[in-house]
Protein backbone atom coordinates (compact mmCIF):
# COMPACT_ATOMS: atom_id res chain seq x y z
CA UNK A 1 0.00 0.00 0.00
CA UNK A 2 1.54 3.49 -0.63
CA UNK A 3 2.00 5.79 2.01
CA UNK A 4 1.17 9.50 1.84
CA UNK A 5 2.35 12.86 4.01
CA UNK A 6 5.67 12.58 5.85
CA UNK A 7 7.66 9.64 5.37
CA UNK A 8 11.45 8.50 6.76
CA UNK A 9 13.90 9.21 3.70
CA UNK A 10 14.46 6.53 1.80
CA UNK A 11 18.74 5.89 2.30
CA UNK A 12 20.71 3.71 0.37
CA UNK A 13 23.02 2.66 2.94
CA UNK A 14 26.09 0.63 2.13
CA UNK A 15 26.84 -1.74 4.46
CA UNK A 16 24.50 -3.16 7.34
CA UNK A 17 26.71 -1.56 10.31
CA UNK A 18 25.96 1.94 8.26
CA UNK A 19 21.92 0.91 8.87
CA UNK A 20 22.24 -0.02 12.26
CA UNK A 21 24.26 3.70 12.42
CA UNK A 22 21.13 5.42 10.35
CA UNK A 23 18.55 3.10 13.34
CA UNK A 24 19.89 4.45 16.59
CA UNK A 25 20.36 7.74 15.17
CA UNK A 26 16.69 7.74 13.85
CA UNK A 27 15.79 6.77 17.40
CA UNK A 28 18.06 9.17 18.98
CA UNK A 29 16.56 11.95 17.21
CA UNK A 30 12.81 11.00 17.76
CA UNK A 31 13.42 10.29 21.79
CA UNK A 32 15.83 12.74 23.31
CA UNK A 33 16.43 15.37 20.55
CA UNK A 34 13.71 16.68 18.79
CA UNK A 35 11.13 16.64 21.72
CA UNK A 36 12.70 19.30 23.25
CA UNK A 37 14.01 21.57 19.93
CA UNK A 38 11.34 23.93 19.75
CA UNK A 39 11.35 25.06 23.69
CA UNK A 40 15.13 24.84 24.30
CA UNK A 41 15.90 27.66 20.83
CA UNK A 42 12.97 29.51 22.14
CA UNK A 43 14.52 29.73 25.52
CA UNK A 44 18.57 29.93 24.36
CA UNK A 45 19.70 26.32 25.78
CA UNK A 46 22.33 24.67 24.28
CA UNK A 47 22.08 20.40 24.76
CA UNK A 48 25.31 19.17 26.24
CA UNK A 49 24.09 15.81 27.68
CA UNK A 50 23.20 15.19 24.17
CA UNK A 51 26.58 16.07 22.65
CA UNK A 52 27.98 13.66 25.40
CA UNK A 53 25.48 10.80 24.47
CA UNK A 54 26.31 11.54 20.75
CA UNK A 55 30.39 11.39 21.95
CA UNK A 56 29.49 7.76 23.94
CA UNK A 57 27.86 6.77 20.91
CA UNK A 58 30.42 7.08 18.11
CA UNK A 59 28.76 9.53 16.76
CA UNK A 60 30.87 13.04 17.08
CA UNK A 61 33.73 11.04 15.27
CA UNK A 62 31.73 9.11 12.37
CA UNK A 63 34.21 9.78 10.02
CA UNK A 64 37.56 9.46 11.47
CA UNK A 65 39.80 6.26 11.24
CA UNK A 66 39.28 3.47 13.98
CA UNK A 67 43.34 4.10 15.16
CA UNK A 68 42.13 6.56 17.74
CA UNK A 69 38.83 5.77 18.12
CA UNK A 70 37.25 7.03 15.35
CA UNK A 71 33.79 5.46 13.55
CA UNK A 72 35.69 4.46 10.35
CA UNK A 73 32.49 5.98 7.99
CA UNK A 74 32.86 7.11 4.77
CA UNK A 75 31.67 11.00 3.81
CA UNK A 76 28.22 9.32 2.42
CA UNK A 77 27.40 7.52 5.73
CA UNK A 78 28.44 10.45 7.98
CA UNK A 79 26.75 13.40 5.73
CA UNK A 80 23.72 11.19 5.93
CA UNK A 81 23.62 10.81 9.72
CA UNK A 82 23.84 14.57 9.90
CA UNK A 83 21.17 15.26 7.55
CA UNK A 84 18.97 13.38 10.21
CA UNK A 85 20.44 15.17 13.03
CA UNK A 86 19.83 18.24 11.30
CA UNK A 87 16.16 17.00 10.40
CA UNK A 88 15.65 17.12 13.89
CA UNK A 89 17.63 19.93 15.59
CA UNK A 90 19.98 22.42 13.52
CA UNK A 91 21.84 23.27 16.62
CA UNK A 92 22.51 19.68 17.23
CA UNK A 93 23.73 18.58 13.44
CA UNK A 94 25.34 21.93 13.16
CA UNK A 95 27.58 21.15 16.58
CA UNK A 96 28.19 17.98 14.86
CA UNK A 97 30.13 19.42 11.97
CA UNK A 98 31.31 22.36 13.34
CA UNK A 99 32.86 19.51 16.22
CA UNK A 100 34.24 17.46 13.25
CA UNK A 101 35.51 20.70 11.70
CA UNK A 102 37.39 21.14 14.65
CA UNK A 103 38.59 17.91 14.57
CA UNK A 104 39.93 17.65 11.04
CA UNK A 105 43.46 19.60 11.64
CA UNK A 106 45.27 17.48 14.17
CA UNK A 107 43.25 14.26 12.49
CA UNK A 108 45.22 15.25 9.09
CA UNK A 109 47.96 16.96 9.80
CA UNK A 110 48.81 16.16 13.45
CA UNK A 111 51.71 13.72 14.18
CA UNK A 112 51.54 9.90 15.49
CA UNK A 113 52.02 11.45 19.44
CA UNK A 114 49.65 14.75 18.96
CA UNK A 115 46.98 12.18 17.50
CA UNK A 116 47.45 9.91 20.20
CA UNK A 117 47.09 12.03 23.38
CA UNK A 118 44.20 14.11 21.49
CA UNK A 119 41.82 12.33 19.21
CA UNK A 120 40.35 9.77 21.60
CA UNK A 121 39.24 12.68 24.11
CA UNK A 122 38.01 14.75 21.25
CA UNK A 123 36.10 11.78 19.17
CA UNK A 124 34.48 9.44 22.11
CA UNK A 125 35.84 11.22 25.11
CA UNK A 126 32.52 13.38 25.78
CA UNK A 127 35.11 16.49 24.80
CA UNK A 128 33.44 19.47 22.24
CA UNK A 129 34.84 21.37 19.95
CA UNK A 130 35.13 24.55 18.12
CA UNK A 131 36.68 26.24 15.16
CA UNK A 132 38.80 29.83 14.70
CA UNK A 133 38.71 31.26 11.65
CA UNK A 134 36.87 34.59 11.66
CA UNK A 135 37.18 37.92 13.42
CA UNK A 136 36.00 40.68 13.94
CA UNK A 137 37.33 42.72 10.87
CA UNK A 138 38.14 39.41 8.89
CA UNK A 139 35.27 37.12 8.09
CA UNK A 140 35.43 36.51 3.89
CA UNK A 141 38.97 37.31 3.70
CA UNK A 142 39.72 35.41 6.39
CA UNK A 143 43.98 35.36 5.59
CA UNK A 144 43.41 38.92 6.87
CA UNK A 145 43.59 37.82 10.09
CA UNK A 146 45.33 39.78 13.41
CA UNK A 147 44.89 37.06 15.90
CA UNK A 148 48.99 36.67 16.62
CA UNK A 149 51.12 33.93 18.49
CA UNK A 150 54.42 34.76 19.07
CA UNK A 151 57.20 32.35 19.72
CA UNK A 152 58.52 32.11 23.70
CA UNK A 153 61.02 29.37 24.32
CA UNK A 154 59.08 26.37 24.31
CA UNK A 155 55.68 27.74 23.73
CA UNK A 156 53.91 29.81 21.90
CA UNK A 157 51.87 33.13 23.02
CA UNK A 158 48.41 34.11 21.39
CA UNK A 159 47.00 37.14 21.61
CA UNK A 160 43.24 38.50 19.47
CA UNK A 161 39.96 38.19 19.06
CA UNK A 162 38.17 35.29 17.25
CA UNK A 163 34.47 36.43 16.09
CA UNK A 164 31.13 34.17 15.55
CA UNK A 165 32.43 31.04 16.73
CA UNK A 166 30.26 28.09 17.27
CA UNK A 167 30.48 26.92 20.65
CA UNK A 168 32.69 29.64 21.56
CA UNK A 169 32.81 29.85 25.52
CA UNK A 170 31.19 25.99 26.31
CA UNK A 171 34.35 24.07 23.89
CA UNK A 172 37.32 21.97 25.39
CA UNK A 173 39.08 22.40 22.75
CA UNK A 174 39.51 25.60 20.21
CA UNK A 175 41.10 24.82 16.94
CA UNK A 176 42.61 28.22 16.10
CA UNK A 177 44.48 29.75 13.09
CA UNK A 178 46.85 32.75 14.33
CA UNK A 179 49.68 34.89 12.69
CA UNK A 180 53.13 33.72 13.17
CA UNK A 181 54.67 35.30 10.22
CA UNK A 182 54.45 38.16 7.29
CA UNK A 183 50.72 38.93 6.02
CA UNK A 184 48.81 37.35 4.00
CA UNK A 185 48.03 33.21 3.74
CA UNK A 186 51.45 32.25 4.33
CA UNK A 187 51.94 33.61 7.85
CA UNK A 188 49.18 31.57 9.57
CA UNK A 189 49.67 28.55 12.12
CA UNK A 190 47.42 26.45 13.45
CA UNK A 191 46.86 25.59 17.45
CA UNK A 192 45.19 23.30 19.42
CA UNK A 193 44.24 25.31 22.39
CA UNK A 194 42.46 23.89 25.51
CA UNK A 195 39.27 25.55 26.67
CA UNK A 196 40.71 26.22 29.93
CA UNK A 197 43.75 27.85 29.02
CA UNK A 198 44.60 31.12 30.81
CA UNK A 199 44.05 34.12 29.27
CA UNK A 200 41.28 32.88 26.91
CA UNK A 201 37.93 33.79 27.08
CA UNK A 202 34.11 34.33 25.70
CA UNK A 203 31.76 37.42 25.87
CA UNK A 204 28.44 37.24 25.78
CA UNK A 205 26.87 35.20 23.30
CA UNK A 206 25.46 36.79 20.13
CA UNK A 207 21.33 37.64 20.13
CA UNK A 208 21.14 35.87 16.94
CA UNK A 209 17.70 35.60 14.57
CA UNK A 210 17.86 31.69 15.00
CA UNK A 211 19.86 29.04 16.25
CA UNK A 212 19.21 30.27 19.78
CA UNK A 213 20.14 26.97 21.50
CA UNK A 214 23.68 27.15 19.68
CA UNK A 215 25.88 29.56 21.23
CA UNK A 216 27.97 31.69 19.21
CA UNK A 217 30.78 34.32 20.73
CA UNK A 218 33.58 36.28 20.42
CA UNK A 219 36.72 34.54 21.85
CA UNK A 220 39.14 36.63 23.66
CA UNK A 221 43.22 35.16 23.82
CA UNK A 222 44.66 37.45 26.30
CA UNK A 223 48.61 35.97 26.39
CA UNK A 224 47.43 32.78 26.71
CA UNK A 225 50.51 30.19 26.36
CA UNK A 226 50.55 26.97 24.68
CA UNK A 227 53.85 24.45 24.11
CA UNK A 228 54.73 23.95 20.82
CA UNK A 229 53.58 20.27 20.76
CA UNK A 230 50.35 21.98 20.62
CA UNK A 231 50.90 23.19 16.97
CA UNK A 232 49.62 21.85 14.37
CA UNK A 233 51.45 20.76 11.04
CA UNK A 234 54.37 23.00 10.05
CA UNK A 235 54.74 26.72 10.72
CA UNK A 236 53.20 28.92 7.87
CA UNK A 237 51.01 25.59 6.90
CA UNK A 238 47.93 26.95 9.14
CA UNK A 239 45.71 28.64 6.27
CA UNK A 240 45.97 25.85 4.06
CA UNK A 241 44.97 23.63 6.79
CA UNK A 242 41.09 25.74 7.37
CA UNK A 243 40.78 25.46 3.61
CA UNK A 244 41.35 22.34 3.57
CA UNK A 245 38.84 21.35 6.55
CA UNK A 246 36.28 23.77 5.16
CA UNK A 247 36.16 21.78 1.60
CA UNK A 248 34.68 19.13 4.02
CA UNK A 249 33.08 21.06 6.40
CA UNK A 250 31.10 22.89 3.66
CA UNK A 251 29.69 19.42 2.92
CA UNK A 252 28.51 18.85 6.30
CA UNK A 253 26.56 22.38 5.75
CA UNK A 254 25.14 20.96 2.94
CA UNK A 255 23.44 18.25 4.74
CA UNK A 256 22.68 20.41 7.44
CA UNK A 257 20.27 22.43 5.14
CA UNK A 258 18.96 19.38 3.78
CA UNK A 259 17.75 18.44 7.01
CA UNK A 260 16.35 21.48 7.77
CA UNK A 261 14.39 21.58 4.28
CA UNK A 262 13.45 18.03 4.80
CA UNK A 263 11.91 19.08 8.17
CA UNK A 264 10.00 21.79 6.54
CA UNK A 265 8.53 19.66 3.76
CA UNK A 266 7.31 16.75 6.41
CA UNK A 267 5.51 20.13 8.36
CA UNK A 268 4.06 21.69 5.01
CA UNK A 269 2.73 17.82 3.89
CA UNK A 270 1.29 17.59 7.22
CA UNK A 271 -0.55 20.53 7.40
CA UNK A 272 -1.79 21.10 4.26
CA UNK A 273 -3.13 17.49 4.43
CA UNK A 274 -5.21 18.50 7.22
CA UNK A 275 -6.23 22.19 6.92
CA UNK A 276 -9.23 22.59 5.34
CA UNK A 277 -10.98 25.40 2.66
CA UNK A 278 -13.13 25.40 0.17
CA UNK A 279 -15.04 22.27 1.71
CA UNK A 280 -11.65 20.29 0.77
CA UNK A 281 -7.71 19.48 2.35
CA UNK A 282 -5.68 22.51 0.83
CA UNK A 283 -3.37 19.55 -0.19
CA UNK A 284 -6.24 19.03 -3.43
CA UNK A 285 -5.59 22.53 -4.87
CA UNK A 286 -2.74 22.58 -7.73
CA UNK A 287 -1.61 25.53 -6.62
CA UNK A 288 -0.26 23.70 -3.36
CA UNK A 289 0.46 20.41 -5.26
CA UNK A 290 2.85 22.02 -7.37
CA UNK A 291 4.62 23.74 -4.58
CA UNK A 292 4.94 20.86 -2.44
CA UNK A 293 6.43 18.92 -5.73
CA UNK A 294 8.58 21.49 -6.18
CA UNK A 295 10.22 21.80 -2.64
CA UNK A 296 10.20 18.14 -2.90
CA UNK A 297 12.30 17.92 -6.20
CA UNK A 298 14.80 20.66 -5.16
CA UNK A 299 15.40 18.65 -1.54
CA UNK A 300 16.36 15.13 -3.77
CA UNK A 301 18.35 17.24 -6.39
CA UNK A 302 20.59 19.05 -3.01
CA UNK A 303 20.88 15.52 -1.27
CA UNK A 304 21.86 13.76 -4.99
CA UNK A 305 24.61 16.62 -5.63
CA UNK A 306 26.01 16.52 -1.76
CA UNK A 307 25.81 12.80 -1.95
CA UNK A 308 28.00 12.94 -5.51
CA UNK A 309 30.76 14.90 -3.67
CA UNK A 310 30.80 12.83 -0.83
CA UNK A 311 31.42 9.94 -3.12
CA UNK A 312 34.05 11.62 -4.77
CA UNK A 313 35.49 12.30 -1.79
CA UNK A 314 35.40 9.00 -0.32
CA UNK A 315 37.07 7.69 -3.24
CA UNK A 316 39.94 10.31 -2.69
CA UNK A 317 38.85 12.70 -5.94
CA UNK A 318 39.11 16.23 -5.92
CA UNK A 319 35.99 17.19 -4.33
CA UNK A 320 36.41 21.12 -3.57
CA UNK A 321 34.43 22.42 -6.46
CA UNK A 322 31.53 20.09 -6.09
CA UNK A 323 31.70 20.84 -2.26
CA UNK A 324 31.10 24.28 -3.16
CA UNK A 325 28.35 23.94 -5.21
CA UNK A 326 26.83 21.54 -2.84
CA UNK A 327 26.75 24.21 0.13
CA UNK A 328 25.20 26.76 -2.30
CA UNK A 329 22.50 24.99 -3.92
CA UNK A 330 21.85 22.80 -0.87
CA UNK A 331 21.69 26.12 1.33
CA UNK A 332 19.75 28.14 -1.08
CA UNK A 333 17.45 25.46 -1.21
CA UNK A 334 16.83 24.84 2.36
CA UNK A 335 16.27 28.81 2.38
CA UNK A 336 13.46 28.51 -0.32
CA UNK A 337 12.19 25.35 0.82
CA UNK A 338 11.41 26.79 4.41
CA UNK A 339 9.91 30.30 2.99
CA UNK A 340 7.45 27.72 1.22
CA UNK A 341 6.59 25.83 3.49
CA UNK A 342 5.81 28.99 6.05
CA UNK A 343 3.41 30.42 3.11
CA UNK A 344 1.84 26.62 2.99
CA UNK A 345 1.26 27.01 6.80
CA UNK A 346 -0.34 30.49 6.33
CA UNK A 347 -1.14 32.18 9.26
CA UNK A 348 -0.28 29.71 11.24
CA UNK A 349 3.11 29.60 9.55
CA UNK A 350 4.28 33.14 10.92
CA UNK A 351 3.38 32.28 14.51
CA UNK A 352 5.68 30.75 17.39
CA UNK A 353 3.33 28.12 17.61
CA UNK A 354 4.45 25.98 14.73
CA UNK A 355 8.27 25.02 13.45
CA UNK A 356 7.76 26.21 10.60
CA UNK A 357 9.29 29.89 11.03
CA UNK A 358 11.93 28.36 13.07
CA UNK A 359 13.05 26.52 10.53
CA UNK A 360 13.15 29.38 7.90
CA UNK A 361 15.15 31.84 10.45
CA UNK A 362 17.83 28.57 10.76
CA UNK A 363 17.75 28.10 7.13
CA UNK A 364 18.88 31.24 6.58
CA UNK A 365 22.20 31.25 8.37
CA UNK A 366 23.34 28.19 6.73
CA UNK A 367 23.90 30.62 3.38
CA UNK A 368 26.05 32.95 5.65
CA UNK A 369 28.44 29.99 7.59
CA UNK A 370 31.94 28.53 6.64
CA UNK A 371 31.68 31.06 3.36
CA UNK A 372 29.09 32.87 2.51
CA UNK A 373 27.02 31.67 -0.91
CA UNK A 374 28.76 34.52 -2.55
CA UNK A 375 32.41 33.14 -1.45
CA UNK A 376 30.86 29.43 -2.74
CA UNK A 377 30.67 31.79 -6.07
CA UNK A 378 34.34 32.88 -6.46
CA UNK A 379 35.04 29.59 -5.42
CA UNK A 380 33.25 27.32 -8.30
CA UNK A 381 34.06 30.57 -10.65
CA UNK A 382 37.42 29.77 -9.78
CA UNK A 383 37.49 26.49 -11.14
CA UNK A 384 35.56 27.25 -13.91
CA UNK A 385 37.98 30.54 -15.36
CA UNK A 386 40.75 30.26 -13.10
CA UNK A 387 41.98 32.75 -10.76
CA UNK A 388 40.71 36.25 -11.36
CA UNK A 389 43.33 38.71 -13.00
CA UNK A 390 43.92 41.19 -10.11
C1 LIG B 1 25.85 31.71 13.54
C2 LIG B 1 27.23 31.80 13.00
C3 LIG B 1 28.17 30.84 13.36
C4 LIG B 1 29.48 30.94 12.88
N1 LIG B 1 30.41 30.02 13.32
C5 LIG B 1 31.72 30.22 13.01
C6 LIG B 1 32.73 29.39 13.59
O1 LIG B 1 32.44 28.45 14.34
N2 LIG B 1 34.04 29.67 13.30
C7 LIG B 1 34.40 30.68 12.48
O2 LIG B 1 35.60 30.85 12.26
N3 LIG B 1 33.46 31.49 11.90
C8 LIG B 1 32.13 31.28 12.15
N4 LIG B 1 31.17 32.10 11.61
C9 LIG B 1 31.59 33.22 10.77
C10 LIG B 1 31.21 33.07 9.30
O3 LIG B 1 32.02 32.10 8.69
C11 LIG B 1 31.32 34.46 8.67
O4 LIG B 1 30.25 35.24 9.17
C12 LIG B 1 31.30 34.42 7.17
O5 LIG B 1 32.47 33.82 6.66
C13 LIG B 1 31.18 35.84 6.56
O6 LIG B 1 32.10 36.73 7.13
P1 LIG B 1 31.56 38.16 7.66
O7 LIG B 1 30.41 37.88 8.56
O8 LIG B 1 32.72 38.88 8.21
O9 LIG B 1 31.01 38.89 6.36
P2 LIG B 1 31.87 39.76 5.34
O10 LIG B 1 33.06 38.99 4.90
O11 LIG B 1 32.08 41.11 5.93
O12 LIG B 1 30.88 39.87 4.12
C14 LIG B 1 29.81 40.83 4.04
C15 LIG B 1 29.10 40.61 2.71
O13 LIG B 1 30.02 40.85 1.62
C16 LIG B 1 30.05 39.71 0.78
N5 LIG B 1 31.39 39.53 0.23
C17 LIG B 1 32.58 39.59 0.90
N6 LIG B 1 33.60 39.36 0.06
C18 LIG B 1 33.06 39.13 -1.17
C19 LIG B 1 33.59 38.81 -2.47
N7 LIG B 1 34.91 38.65 -2.68
N8 LIG B 1 32.73 38.63 -3.50
C20 LIG B 1 31.37 38.77 -3.31
N9 LIG B 1 30.82 39.06 -2.11
C21 LIG B 1 31.65 39.23 -1.06
C22 LIG B 1 29.67 38.54 1.68
O14 LIG B 1 29.21 37.41 0.94
C23 LIG B 1 28.59 39.17 2.54
O15 LIG B 1 27.37 39.16 1.86
C24 LIG B 1 29.83 32.00 12.01
C25 LIG B 1 28.88 32.94 11.64
C26 LIG B 1 27.59 32.86 12.12
C27 LIG B 1 26.59 33.91 11.72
Amino acid sequence: MTEYGPQPVERRMPTEEARDLLTLVRELAQREIRPVAAEEEESGRFPRETFTLLSESGLLSLPYGEEFGGGEQPYEVYLQILEELAAARLTVGLGVSVHTLACHALAHYGSKEQCAEHLPGMFAGGLLGAYCLSEPSSGSDAAAMRTRAVRDGDDWVLDGTKAWITHGGIADFYTVMARTGKEGPRGITAFLVPGDAEGLSAAAPERKMGMGGSPTAQVHFDGVRVPDSRRIGEEGQGFAIALDALNSGRLGIAACAIGVAQAALDEALAHTAGREQFGRPVSDFQGVRFMLADMATQIEAGRALYLAAARLRDAGEPFARQAAMAKLFCTDTAMKVTTDAVQLLGGYGYTRDYPAERLMREAKVLQIVEGTNQIQRVVIARHLTGPESR
